[in-house]
């Protein structure tokens, strides 16, 4: 079923002249990295490494002062003129604009709103309608994030389509003259493997069939080139490596050349081409808003757009370039610290097979985590034995990797096996 994650044992030399050079190697490497400024753009303790910003970014430090003034003067003194005069009624397109050079999107593509799970099921939907007559089955992610998997699930009863689950190595090959499209993950949550997303995009397109990517794991974490490699549809949140806070707006990316034919299957009023017409009859609007559904979640939103300050004059290239050093970085502290046998590198060592997360496995992996996390180090599990660290270049180094290898050895030597 899913395909084979490269294990290698980890565990060694722990000699401490190595552990000093480490250390200091750390230092040297902070010191030169051109992309360490922007911590300081973040609200961070000293006390704590934040090795989750693959699950929730941290805040970036000027978004309570703009969420202050959106609440008490757009909401609290302007109300209801703030949907023209404060520019919310235009949010979803004007943010999505500011996701698109971060995902290699042209402007005009891409819509904020709705969760990820949401706008799973629209491109899905639309993605079957589509491919049109003939093609009766969705490729799914083996390895998906779960609720992927679910919402294809419901989306296909739905449309008559037959749900096909396959590992994405295996996504090139099984894509036939039957295959309406596939919804693949383009870094595996749990492993954190980077998947072919050009290789794997240009196999459907050329077998008739859309490509969806889900991009959760990979924007504002490495290039994804959306336009570049012709991705059909993709979506993606905006609370990982994109920092828009909890629960902030998902986004949907509609490639321009299938924008006048989605059909969406929520078409809700604020995707309409007139929606203040109050009309009966339903019209799509054309480009990015037709993914539009109903009111945008305001707050959420604004604290993702003025989130996104950081990305301004950080190239997608640098951070990718950053986060394969970081990571690596990482895997060779936990070799030379961590006692022999007692981790296993869950994620790929080779560059163009990894995302931005270090994931390890272990035996009494919830135990590990949880002193982790008490002794500052702030990774997250994936049970039963997944140690996760997301390594966010923006706003994380080498001696925080460092530190967080070293106490995970502490742990590790402290805990039974
Ligand atoms: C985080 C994540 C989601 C989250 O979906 P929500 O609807 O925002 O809860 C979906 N898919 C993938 C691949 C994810 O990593």
């Amino acid at each position: 079923m899913s395909e084979t994650t490269t294990v290698t044992e980890t565990g060694g030399t722990s000699d401490p002249l190595g552990d000093e050079t480490l250390a200091q190697r750390a230092l040297a490497l902070d010191a030169a990295d051109e992309l360490g400024e922007h911590r300081e753009r973040f609200a961070l303790d000293a006390g704590t490494v934040y090795l989750d910003g693959n699950s929730l970014g941290a805040l970036p430090a000027h978004v309570p002062a703009r969420m202050a003034d959106v609440i008490t003067r757009e909401w609290g003194e302007l109300r209801i003129r703030s949907w023209d005069e404060s520019g919310w009624w235009t949010a979803p397109e004007r943010i999505g604009d500011r996701i698109a050079p971060i995902v290699g999107a042209a402007p005009g593509q891409i819509v904020v709103g709705d969760s990820t799970s949401v706008n799973v099921f629209k491109a899905v939907v639309a993605a079957a309608r589509l491919a049109g007559e003939g093609r009766d089955e969705i490729l799914v992610d083996a390895t998906t994030f779960p609720t992927d998997g679910y919402i294809a699930e419901s989306a296909a009863r739905m449309t008559g389509h037959r749900i096909v689950p396959v590992a994405p190595a295996g996504m090139a090959g099984a894509a036939g003259p039957r295959t309406a499209a596939a919804l693949v993950n383009h870094v595996d949550y749990r492993t954190g493997r980077l998947h072919d997303l050009p290789g794997i995009t240009a196999a459907l397109r050329a077998a008739g069939a859309l490509a969806v990517w889900d991009l959760c794991h990979s924007a504002g974490a490495l290039p994804v080139g959306l336009d570049a490699h012709g991705v059909d549809l993709a979506v993606g949140c905006t609370y990982k490596y994109l920092n828009g806070g909890p629960g902030s707006p998902a986004y949907l990316y509609v490639a321009e050349r299938h924008q006048a034919a989605f059909d969406s299957p929520l078409p809700g009023w604020n995707s309409h081409s007139d929606p203040f017409a109050m009309t009966p009859g339903y019209e799509a609007a054309a480009g990015a808003v037709r993914g539009r559904v109903g009111t945008p979640d305001i707050l959420s939103m604004l604290a993702l757009e003025a989130a996104l300050d950081v990305w301004d004059g950080v190239a997608i290239e640098d951070v990718r370039a950053k986060s394969l050093a970081l990571t690596d970085f990482f895997l060779e502290c936990v070799r030379a610290y961590v006692p022999e046998g007692r981790v296993a590198t869950v994620t790929p060592e080779a560059h163009g097979e990894r995302g931005s997360q270090a994931a390890l496995s272990c035996a009494n992996a919830p135990a590990v985590m949880a002193e982790l996390i008490r002794r500052g180090v702030v990774g997250d599990l994936r049970r039963p034995d997944v140690l996760r660290f997301g390594f966010t270049p923006l706003y994380v180094g080498f001696a925080d990797a460092e530190r967080a290898a070293r106490i995970l050895s502490e742990v590790l030597t402290d805990l039974p096996a």
